[in-house]
């Protein structure tokens, strides 16, 4: 039997930052320092501490972090304005909106205010368009995430059966449309899906997705399927049952230390493909 696999998220997150020192540095001798605007509308403390992690990952690799703080009566009207002015500002290049935002707010309303050229968290409903026609530029982190571990580890999704458990707008609808793009026949359950662990059974790779600690039982996975887990519950727990799961797969990734890092190694990468592009907008108009 051939090797088992444990897909390496950190190891892939570090290689991804470090190819964009390199990037970073050529928009600097331009005199471009990409730049990430956060907003965080409330004091969640778990979003709080996302919002931190995403900024200090930014600064670790010399990416500007703006973050603004907007308290928790905020209305929509207000974080329209706030997001409108980040549009505006050309030294803004990424836009990620904290969510969930408080419930006075009309969220999709404030998603689909981002302009979509600095839509780097993948929100809009016409990023999730491009993606699915298979030119978007800015997937949902998480789903980039996945593609990433796959290119990293050289596993082809072209022809395989593809089972992602999960529809959320930016994870599992947006997987889904990625490994479609990629020649997967793929196969997306939900929560009304009959037999669920009949498709699980025929997978050749196998997304978690649904939110639910454990969810994903090592008797449903077939041997050698490949199983990437983006499930994050409380205790540091995946969606699917590790143990169980990677006695039968040739592949698998671990939670923690799998897809989460790779997400955010995403959105840092997006902000700099972002200044990149707004680099070359400015070069073209000289
Ligand atoms: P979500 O919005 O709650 O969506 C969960 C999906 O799972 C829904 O489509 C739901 O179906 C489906 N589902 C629920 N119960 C089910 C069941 N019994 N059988 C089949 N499908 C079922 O969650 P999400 O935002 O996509 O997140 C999913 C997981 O990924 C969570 O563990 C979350 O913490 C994690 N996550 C991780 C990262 C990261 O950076 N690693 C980022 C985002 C999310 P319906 O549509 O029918 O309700």
């Amino acid at each position: 039997m051939e090797k088992k696999v444990i897909l390496d998220g950190n190891a892939v997150a570090a290689s991804v930052k470090e190819s964009l020192k390199e990037r970073i540095n050529l928009l600097a001798q331009e005199g471009i320092t990409p730049c990430l605007a956060t907003i965080l509308v409330g004091d969640d403390p778990s979003s709080e501490t996302y919002v931190r992690m995403k900024g200090n990952a930014c600064e670790k690799l010399g990416i500007i972090s703006k973050r603004i703080h907007l308290p928790k009566e905020t209305t929509t009207e207000e974080l329209l304005e706030t997001i409108t002015e980040l549009n505006e500002d050309e030294k803004v290049h990424g836009i990620l909106l904290q969510h969930p935002v408080p419930e006075q707010i009309d969220e999709r309303k404030a998603f689909e205010t981002i302009a979509i050229e600095k839509d780097v968290d993948g929100v809009t409903s016409l990023g999730y368009g491009q993606t699915a026609f298979g030119f978007g530029v800015y997937p949902s982190c998480t789903p980039a995430a996945i593609l990433e571990i796959m290119d990293f580890y050289n596993i082809d999704a072209s022809g395989k059966h593809a089972v992602v458990v999960g529809r959320s707008p930016i994870l599992g609808k947006p997987v889904s449309a990625l490994l479609l793009n990629r020649n997967a026949t793929v196969t997306t359950c939900h929560s009304y899906t009959s037999n669920l662990e009949q498709f699980v059974k025929q997978a050749d790779i196998v997304v978690a997705a649904v939110g639910k600690p454990n969810f994903i039982q090592g008797e449903w996975i077939k041997e050698g399927a490949v199983v990437l887990d983006a499930g994050y519950n409380k205790g540091n727990i995946g969606d699917a049952d590790y143990e169980s799961c990677a006695e039968k797969a040739s592949a698998i990734t671990p939670v923690p230390g799998g897809v989460g890092p790779v997400t955010i190694s995403m959105l840092l990468k997006h902000t700099v493909i972002s200044a990149e592009s707004y680099m070359s907008k400015k070069s073209a108009t000289l």
